[in-house]
């Protein structure tokens, strides 16, 4: 697609949608505008701005696929269904939209992230970024592994898995786990435990716990096998993991900063509580 008049003071800008016809009916609106405005150059390569069209799900993965730009790229989630945690638009707000991105100044609001790095038995080293959450799981036996918390060997987890959780992720698989909501200003990482082993022999700390952003979190399995790790929605099914190291990543991901941005607590009241009777 050409399009003319690009200068430096044009946004480039992508556009990512899931497959849901509604999504895709907003997208050809989408691309129908942009194609004609001199204020906009559409791109999926080096862009300014990413637009996604469908849910949280959609975000997560448009955030995986500029994951190694984030330190240009800003996002914009736009949702074809409820409200999302990482979306600010619905579908029948994209003249909002488009009117926010004309006057934007480059200002974002800006989250943490979570770097993982995974090391295997021959040396091989995984190294990922998570938007939501890690999990490690080892789905044949018991996971028997060592947990330190900045150098600290804090406890010898018996169950599941763990997950470890950025703020903004709290609010997804963290949660149904019994884990704290964090808000997403809060620079820290969360650890879970999913169905630890308690009894008068086998003992877990039993809470989630909140880790500041100095401390790194590192899980030693202590036992062979396969591992099932997940990275927000992508999952790895990794033989003879020796050790998942867990920071705070150095990059945030940045989103559009919006006028009509949704408070975070509105967020977790409509998601989770609904309607309150007065
Ligand atoms: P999906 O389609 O099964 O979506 C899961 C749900 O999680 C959707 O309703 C989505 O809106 C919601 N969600 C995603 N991120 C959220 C967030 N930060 N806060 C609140 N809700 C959020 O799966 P997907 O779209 O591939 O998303 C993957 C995510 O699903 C994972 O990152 C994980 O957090 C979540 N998940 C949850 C569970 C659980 O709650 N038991 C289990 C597995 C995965």
């Amino acid at each position: 697609m050409t399009q003319m008049n690009y200068t430096d003071k044009t946004t480039r800008v992508a556009i990512i949608a899931n497959g849901k016809y509604q999504s895709k009916r907003v997208a050809s609106n989408l691309f129908s505008i942009f194609k004609d405005d001199p204020d906009f150059y559409l791109s999926k390569k080096n862009p300014d701005v990413v637009i996604t069209i469908g849910g949280d799900g959609m975000l997560l993965s448009a955030f995986h696929m500029y994951e190694k730009e984030l330190d240009r790229v800003r996002f914009v989630g736009i949702h074809t269904g409820h409200l999302g945690f990482y979306t600010d638009y619905r579908d029948f707000e994209i003249d909002k939209l488009i009117d926010n991105l004309r006057n934007d100044q480059g200002e974002s609001e800006s989250y943490p992230i979570l770097k993982v790095i995974i090391t295997q038995d021959d040396g091989r080293v995984i190294q990922a970024r998570a938007l939501n959450e890690a999990t490690v799981k080892r789905i044949e036996k018991t996971m028997v592994a060592d947990v330190t918390i900045n150098g600290v060997k804090f406890e010898t987890f018996r169950g599941d898995g763990i997950l470890v959780s950025t703020p903004t992720g709290s609010t997804a698989y963290n949660k149904s786990l019994g884990g704290a909501i964090l808000h997403p200003t809060i620079e820290a990482l969360q650890l879970t435990e999913i169905s630890s082993l308690n009894n008068r022999v086998f003992r877990t700390v039993g809470s989630s716990v909140i880790i500041p952003q100095k401390d790194k979190i590192e899980l030693v399995p202590q036992r062979t096998g396969i591992y099932t790790i997940s990275i927000d929605n992508k999952t790895y099914n990794l033989k003879n993991v020796v050790k998942v190291e867990y920071f705070l990543d150095d990059q945030k991901i940045h989103f559009v900063s919006t006028p009509s941005h949704t408070s975070f607590w509105e967020r977790v009241r409509d998601a989770f509580i609904g309607e309150i009777k007065s």
